[in-house]
């Protein structure tokens, strides 16, 4: 079968995306899929034999190569090996896990928790195991492509409210109506935004109307509230959320998903959610590296508070260069740039001058507000992050972004 002979659907689509990559590789604008060949320390990285200030991680404590995660990691593998006996319902549970969900529940400050292999399988499964045909559930217009696609495969009716838009959610509330089940869903910090949920009238909406309160904090953990425990101890709201999602693949440097919440939620979803049932358990390494992460977060609280006067150092530096930086109030501060050409040339530019920085283009952002999406964390030391923006207006200005 010869694809360029083929005009069917299929073939067509696989043709043109194929073609845009193509195109943006014959202009020298393709920076996706690069490998990194070696962690150097801090914050920087080996890229193609160059060294390289990396302001794209997800890693936001600067916990990637620490230590003592690190060795936790290769204790578990001589003590388990490297895979498990299957899924956890039968014989892939080991301890490692059971000791990994204690951690993220008390952490979270949560009866219980349930992992999963990734954060995007957490959001699937959990979504279509809570809700159904007959519920609602009720999303951010911005929320991440897993809730998305979590809410899509759940069969229940599909609700979304306008970005943060708090009247909007009230108007889905009561277009759901008293009788059905509401299930809630937001991000607390978007991801390609970097701004925080409204919480407290989201909470307060919840309540009022009797819907379950989802909240994903793939970026809040580490990031939001005093000791980075996320968006209920920024808040000062304390069992406000009734199913809190998270990563382990970002602040926390391994992968996998988790929920905590209330036992009796726990319970259901270890018996109920396809994703525990059906999909083979963590790895014993990552599951052993992530609770290391947890205990080192709590052992050195430095990293949260480093991390916040980071990104405000560079969110206000961006600004004070001219950028529009959007709504954020975290580590992930978008540059806008525009079209989506103008994303890239800022990127080239970029790393040209070795900071690493990645564009985020449409469809993944509305067309119009292509970005670079760079990202601080606790591994920058100050005079690196004033180099990089030094960097990134050379390159505004020679795009003719600014
Ligand atoms: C990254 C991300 C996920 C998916 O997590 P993975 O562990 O990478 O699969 C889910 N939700 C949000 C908001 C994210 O940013």
């Amino acid at each position: 079968m010869e694809l360029e002979q083929m005009d069917d659907a299929i073939s067509k689509r696989i043709r043109a995306m194929n073609h845009r990559v193509a195109q943006i590789r014959q202009a020298d604008m393709y920076f996706y899929n690069q490998p990194i060949s070696e962690l150097r320390g801090g914050a920087r990285v080996l890229v193609d034999g160059r060294e390289m200030g990396m302001f794209a991680s997800y890693s936001y404590l600067g916990l990637v190569g620490h230590p003592r995660i690190n060795a936790a990691a290769k204790e578990a593998i001589d003590r388990y090996g490297t895979g498990t006996h299957g899924v956890r319902t039968l014989a892939g549970s080991l301890v490692i896990h059971k000791q990994l969900e204690e951690t993220i529940a008390a952490y979270k400050d949560t009866e219980a928790a349930v992992t999963y292999t990734s954060g995007y399988v957490t959001n699937l499964t959990v979504v279509s195991t809570l809700v159904g045909r007959g519920d609602y559930v009720i999303s951010d217009k911005l929320n991440h492509a897993s809730i998305v696609d979590g809410c899509l495969m759940s069969g229940a009716k599909f609700l979304r409210f306008n970005h943060n838009d708090m009247e909007a959610l009230e108007n889905r509330l009561q277009q759901a109506g008293s009788e059905a089940s509401k299930l809630v869903i937001a991000d607390a910090v978007f991801s390609m935004d970097g701004d925080v949920i409204d919480f407290p009238p989201l909470v307060a909406l919840c309540r009022k109307y009797g819907a379950w309160l989802m909240v994903d904090e793939a970026h809040s953990v580490g990031i939001l509230g005093k000791t980075g425990r996320g968006i209920e101890e920024h808040f000062g709201m304390k069992g406000a959320i009734d199913v809190k999602m998270g990563t382990l693949s970002k602040t926390i440097p391994s992968v996998g998903g988790y929920v905590a919440g209330k036992k009796e939620v726990i319970e259901y979803l270890r018996h109920a959610s396809r994703a525990y049932i059906f999909s083979a358990a963590l790895p014993p390494a990552q599951a052993a590296a992530a609770k290391a992460a947890f205990e080192v977060i709590q052992e050195e609280p430095w990293r949260v508070e480093k991390l916040r006067a980071n990104a405000q150092q560079f969110i206000r530096g961006l600004q004070q260069r001219g950028f529009d930086t959007m709504k954020t109030e975290t580590a992930i501060v978008p540059v806008l740039c525009g079209s989506d050409e103008a994303a890239f040339a800022m990127t080239r530019a970029a790393q040209k001058k070795d900071v690493f920085v990645l564009p985020v283009v449409s469809p993944a952002v509305p067309p119009g507000l292509s970005r670079l999406r760079a990202t601080v964390t606790a591994a920058h030391e100050a005079d690196e992050i004033e180099h990089a923006m030094d960097v990134i207006h050379e390159a505004g200005k020679s795009v003719g972004v600014l």
